[in-house]
């Protein structure tokens, strides 16, 4: 199957840098994400256009740890069959026959 340019890209940092950089990076994206989410809605400061930028880090970073999932034994099957199983968990709770919790 032809890769995505995403998939390409996020496989070639993996390689360049590592799996504990990538690992602490995505920590550190996070933690930047929620520092513009809280400051836009607490503190009614930053901006949406910060957020969405922040936003974006996570998920370039999120689908690093995709790929380190994989190289580690996941086959990408199973992690889409979980994501998929989280999607319908949230189309359950959103029809109202879901136990009423996120997690
Ligand atoms: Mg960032």
């Amino acid at each position: 199957m032809t890769k995505t340019r995403e998939e390409r890209l996020f496989e070639a940092a993996v390689d360049k840098w590592g799996v504990p950089s990538q690992v602490a990076l995505l920590l550190e994206e996070l933690a930047e994400l929620q520092a513009a989410v809280a400051r836009l809605v607490f503190r009614g400061r930053g901006t949406l256009q910060a957020v969405a930028l922040e936003l974006a880090d996570v998920q370039i970073m999120t689908g690093q740890l995709g790929v380190i999932l994989k190289r580690l034994g996941m086959e990408d099957r199973e992690l889409q069959g979980i994501r998929a199983l989280r999607l319908d968990h949230l189309e359950g709770l959103l029809r109202g026959n879901g136990k009423g919790t996120h997690d």
